[in-house]
């Protein structure tokens, strides 16, 4: 039996020696791509529920690694919050977002809002009232263009600072969403005091549109009160017509999801705005 027990410990440390040295691989890895060029930003459109129009895009990093390919978010953005890359990695998705939709204004395509995320270490240790004009007056891309996407845990994990910032923000007429609705803790009366624009429904509440009562029920309340609040409310994950049927019915505002298009490289958004 103490054989056994050592074999396992043993299993286990090198289990766990492992995890940390691909771990600390991967960080070394990323820190790389940020100045070796390899990230990317993807468009996902985001469309006008009552006439079907594209109005906006909500830019997604991808890290394009020379060796393993294109690598989605979920891999490596816990990992960059985790070890503070993601201010690093946020700023450059900022900017490169406002560089190219200054391209594409200057270029005579229908004037369009881009949506960014903002991390919580990014909103909460970076600079980032200062960090958005700056690169703002770089880009000249229009502020009233630019939309700022927080989540709750960001927003409530410093609530005075957070009001603050927000009104800082819409100070120089940028746009605020809060998003994944409805997964954190935030109440009504939290709510109320954000200065928010646009209430983004997380998609686990889009997802069993129309088979789960529940789900229903909450994303139909989700929109009346975006609404009673003054807030545009906006769909996530909408993947099929059904879901978009019962949105519309409920009076959503926009929505984003595969059925009208995923996330997109910059020339291939652009190829779909022209077509339309
Ligand atoms: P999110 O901000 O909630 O972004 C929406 C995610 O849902 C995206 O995944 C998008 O591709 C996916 N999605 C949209 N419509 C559909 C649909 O109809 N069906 C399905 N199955 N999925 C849909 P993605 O691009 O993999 O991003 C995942 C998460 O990674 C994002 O969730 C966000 O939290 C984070 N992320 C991505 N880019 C950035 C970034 O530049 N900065 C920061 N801080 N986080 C980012
Ligand atoms: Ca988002
Ligand atoms: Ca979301
Ligand atoms: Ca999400």
């Amino acid at each position: 039996a103490k054989k056994q027990g050592r074999s396992t410990y043993r299993f286990y440390t090198d289990a766990l020696t492992r995890a940390a040295g691909e771990h600390l691989e991967l960080e070394i890895r990323l820190r790389h791509a940020i100045g070796a060029n390899q990230l990317r930003v993807y468009y996902q459109p985001q469309v006008d529920i009552a006439n079907g129009h594209i109005v906006g895009a909500e830019a997604l990093v991808r890290w394009q690694d020379p060796e393993r390919g294109l690598i989605q978010p979920v891999n490596f953005i816990q990992l960059a919050e985790e070890t503070g890359l993601i201010g690093a990695i946020g700023e450059w998705v900022l900017r490169e977002t406002c560089r190219q939709g200054a391209q594409w204004i200057a270029a005579g395509l229908p004037f369009l809002t881009l949506a960014v995320n903002l991390s919580p270490h990014q909103f909460m240790r970076g600079n980032i009232v200062e960090l958005v004009s700056k690169v703002l007056t770089e880009t000249g891309f229009p502020a009233d263009r630019l939309e700022l996407e927080l989540t709750e845990s960001a927003l409530m994990a410093q609530e005075e600072d957070a009001v603050k910032m927000l009104h800082l923000l819409r100070a120089q007429d940028i746009r605020l969403a809060i998003d994944d609705f409805g997964t954190g803790y935030s109440s009504l009366a939290y709510l109320k005091r954000f200065p928010l624009d646009i209430l983004k429904i997380d998609k686990s509440f889009v997802d069993d549109i129309p088979f789960h009562q529940d789900d229903m029920e909450i994303a139909a309340t989700i929109i009346a009160m975006g609404h009673t609040l003054g807030f545009k409310v906006l769909a996530e994950g909408v993947e099929t017509a059904e879901q978009l049927g019962f949105l519309q019915a409920k009076g959503c505002d926009l929505y984003q999801g595969y059925l009208t298009s995923p996330p997109l490289p910059a020339a291939e958004f652009e190829k779909l705005l022209r077509k339309k």
